[in-house]
């Protein structure tokens, strides 16, 4: 028997097993931690499971990875743009309105005038995400690149996805509409000052994110897959045939995988895991046998005919991610489980757009191409979901079961909450409260 049994040694199951410092047990599935942020190295170009910046939002963050990772880690500006009517305009779209063709920037400022009528009462409820769309930016950005973005991104309609995944976070940049006294033209002649730094380690990838924990873990445990979880006894078996009690679980696995392996679920509970709607991540990655000739981290998409909604350039993220003098580049799409994708096609309508683009001068210039396919990509936040995630949630800690992190609490999350998830959970119950 142990106080915390710990589910997944990704980014949230190592920062609960970090903060809570003692009495836990760690099982990962793989022979990996890291978890998604993991990254994979193939004749000395490194990938990431798509790209994997680090955002750190505070002190804490900051004096936590830099004890963690001593000199492996670095910071700089990113460097990224949306492909928009031929131009490469700054992200965010938003801050940047003014680099767009003269004749797109008066159908802008005309939308955004037009969208103003609301004043200065500030609406605070959204029937959709499309809703908040068409309130924050107006018609313009809107149909030209929002809804297509996000559409391409999430592979579902932004009227199907509810609106307070995004208000409770700070993910996308929004404009200053209804508030007093602002106008449209501001945003349009002021040069965006607003710096984005990420950062990233010198060398190893995003892996080392995860692995710069493992010195500070006494109870880690891998290639333990969990695959049965006796509620009332309080067990959980693993397929490699052990076993162990527990007084509270922590589950950061996928939550629809966990509710699969609990013994005697209610069907109630049950009947919600269709529910649970996720869409999966595709990325080609490239190794090229020259070095890139632009900065740029990342790029955006929105457009329908381009079957990518992102490339990115692993190259530039670190030197070290690829051998002296050659460069990489990755594209992504998502698509919905059930749906069926042509990944031989995808790959060759990528070359031929990055040849059109002149991202790829030659064909030629391909030495490697390396697939990574993941399974969760982007949990959909449909309509309605806040209130099947209640119930679920409710029953799991009525049974001393805390599912968190992006896939364990059904959210959109990055690394730097994953790290305040664990630390929130490991302070939570070591303080033993438990609701
Ligand atoms: C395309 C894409 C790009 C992203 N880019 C960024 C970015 O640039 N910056 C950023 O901060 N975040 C980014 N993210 C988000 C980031 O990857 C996640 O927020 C974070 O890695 C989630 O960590 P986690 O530990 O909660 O989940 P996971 O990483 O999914 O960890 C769960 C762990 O549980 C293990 N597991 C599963 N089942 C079992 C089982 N039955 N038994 C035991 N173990 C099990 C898994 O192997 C895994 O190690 C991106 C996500 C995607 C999809």
């Amino acid at each position: 028997m142990v106080k915390f049994v710990i589910l997944g040694a990704g980014m949230t199951g190592l920062s609960t097993a970090y903060h809570l410092k003692k009495n836990y047990f760690l099982a990962e599935k793989t022979k990996n931690v890291g978890g998604l942020a993991g990254s994979i190295e193939i004749k000395g170009y490194l990938f990431d499971y798509a790209e994997h910046f680090l955002r750190i939002p505070n002190k804490y963050l900051e004096d936590l990875f830099k004890k963690l990772m001593g000199d492996n880690i670095f910071s700089q500006e990113l460097v990224s743009a949306i492909y928009f009517k031929k131009k490469y305009i700054p992200y965010p779209f938003q801050e940047n309105i003014r680099e767009l063709p003269p004749i797109e920037l008066e159908k802008y400022e005309k939308s955004l005038k037009s969208n103003l009528k609301s004043g200065d009462q500030r609406k605070q409820e959204f029937e959709s995400f499309e809703d908040f769309i068409y309130y924050q930016y107006g018609g313009y950005i809107a149909n030209e690149f929002m809804i297509p973005y996000n559409e391409k991104i999430w592979s579902i309609k932004p009227n199907e996805m509810n609106a307070s995944w995004f208000l409770s976070s700070n993910f996308i940049p929004v404009s200053n509409i209804g508030k007093k006294n602002k106008q449209a033209s501001p945003t349009v002649n002021e040069r965006s000052k607003k710096k984005h730094i990420r950062w990233y380690p010198v060398k190893g990838g995003s892996q080392e994110f995860g692995k710069s924990f493992t010195p500070f873990l006494n109870h880690l445990v891998l290639n333990h897959e969990a695959i049965r979880v006796d509620v009332e006894k309080k067990e959980v078996f693993f397929k490699n045939g052990f076993s162990i009690n527990y007084e509270d679980l922590i589950s950061t696995i996928p939550l629809p995988e966990l509710l699969n392996i609990i013994n005697n679920l209610p069907s109630e509970i049950r009947s919600l895991i269709p529910k649970l709607k996720y869409n999966s991540v595709y990325c080609i990655n490239f190794c090229l046998n020259r070095k890139l000739e632009h900065k740029y981290h990342w790029l955006y998409f929105p457009q329908k005919d381009i079957p990518f909604s992102r490339l990115f350039f692993s190259s530039n993220f670190s030197k070290n991610n690829a051998p002296t003098g050659k460069g990489s580049c990755s594209a992504i799409m998502t698509y919905l489980p059930d749906s069926k994708i042509n990944l031989e096609r995808f790959e060759e309508e990528t070359i031929q757009i990055l040849l059109e683009l002149g991202l790829l001068k030659n064909e030629t210039e391909i030495v490697d191409r390396i697939p990574i396919n993941i399974k969760y990509g982007f949990t959909l936040p449909t309509i309605g979901i806040e209130n099947h995630l209640k119930k679920i949630m409710e029953f799991l800690s009525n049974n001393n079961i805390y599912s968190i992190g992006r896939y364990g609490e059904w959210k959109y999350s990055g690394i730097e909450h994953a790290i305040e998830d664990g630390r929130n959970i490991a302070t939570r119950l070591s303080r033993g409260i438990s609701n």
